[in-house]
């Protein structure tokens, strides 16, 4: 395993790291979370990545169960939480990023994951109804408490993770140190482009989500397909499986899969292996329901260094995206 630093802190966190959305508390049982939690950590993963919304909660008090089962040392990984949507409440106290939320969220995951601090606490959404002083206030205030060791943003705007940190030098607080973007072969602008500035600028790093587009370049979706075992078959994700189990994107992963076959890689491991391949990209978050999936996604690894330019190119020629670089 490799190990990066979060941004321009001094956190060292394998290039993979190991997520429970969908998974953990709802879609797997909770001795394959076991499974699949051993497997992460016997690899060297070191970053276990969960949210107060990832199955209303239950998520995290099963993360927690095991990491208090495995009795791994403290000191060996980091585990996260993300606030924001809320734990399933859905009054307005319940959720956003105002103080009051901030806080009993940051209480209420330390309780479920039966943990004395969090390492990285995400907000897991701008809350454009809270100013972003009071947040920046509060995550500041819930380190110098020990609480939470860094924090992060997700799916902030550029502008938006700027003006944090504007706010932070300003009045000598602690930043965010780290984004959680959705990237893969399939959705790269705000990572390549919108962020572009912010690596060297304010030293932002990366935990970075669905690698494999929810499954969808593995190459095993197809229009015609309803194994329900799948996560994009699942009712409470049509609003996703509208997105993304589309014929345009399904013809881009078989081609992927088929190019992956000729490197003698499979399409998971060669989307993974452009992932971490991005060196602004501090740790690749990985999913799985089994743990045969980590297994192969894991070998991922062994095949980084075989995307050279001619591979980088024939790959660009098949997603046709390759975004615009920000002019300078
Ligand atoms: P992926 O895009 O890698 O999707 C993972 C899913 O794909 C698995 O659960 C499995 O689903 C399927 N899969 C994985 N490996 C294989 C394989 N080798 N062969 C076939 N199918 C495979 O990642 P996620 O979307 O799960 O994102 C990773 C993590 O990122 C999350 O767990 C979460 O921690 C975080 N995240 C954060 C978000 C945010 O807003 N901050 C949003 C989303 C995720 P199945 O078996 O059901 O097909």
């Amino acid at each position: 395993m490799e190990y990066r630093k979060l941004g321009k802190s001094g956190l060292p966190v394998s290039v993979l790291g190991f997520g429970t959305w969908i998974t953990f508390g709802n879609q797997i049982e909770r001795s394959t979370a076991k499974d699949l939690l051993v497997t992460a950590y016997d690899a060297g993963i070191n970053f276990f990545d969960n949210a107060e919304v990832y199955a209303h909660g239950r998520s995290e008090e099963v993360m927690g169960d095991l990491l208090k089962d495995l009795g791994w040392s403290r000191d060996t990984y980091s585990v996260t939480s993300k606030a924001f949507f809320g734990a399933g409440g859905q009054l307005p106290t319940q959720k956003g990023l105002h103080r009051k939320h901030l806080v009993e969220a940051c209480h209420a995951a330390l309780v479920r994951l039966k943990v004395d601090y969090l390492d990285v606490y995400y907000c897991h959404r701008p809350d454009k109804s809270t100013p972003i002083e009071e947040t920046v206030w509060t995550m500041h205030q819930l380190i110098q408490q020990g609480k939470i060791l860094y924090w992060g943003t997700s799916e902030w705007s550029a502008a938006e993770i700027v003006e944090a940190h504007l706010y932070a030098r300003q009045n000598h607080l602690i930043g965010p140190v780290v984004e959680q973007p959705q990237y893969n072969l399939l959705h790269r602008d705000k990572v390549e482009v919108e962020y572009a500035t912010l690596y060297d600028g304010v030293g932002l790093g990366l935990t970075t989500w669905s690698p494999l587009a929810s499954g969808i370049l593995t190459g095993k979706y197809s229009l015609d397909r309803a194994d329900q075992a799948m996560r994009l078959q699942r009712e409470e994700l049509a609003w996703l499986k509208e997105r993304n189990v589309v014929e345009e994107k399904l013809r881009t992963a078989q081609q992927l899969a088929e190019f992956a076959a000729e490197l003698g890689a499979t399409p998971a491991q060669l989307a993974i292996a452009w992932s971490v391949s991005n060196p602004r990209v501090s740790c690749t978050l990985l999913g799985a329901t089994r743990v045969e999936q980590l297994k192969e996604n894991l070998k991922a690894l062994d095949f980084v260094e075989r995307l050279t330019p001619d591979v980088r190119e024939r790959i660009e020629g098949i997603v046709q995206n390759k975004p615009i670089p920000p002019a300078f």
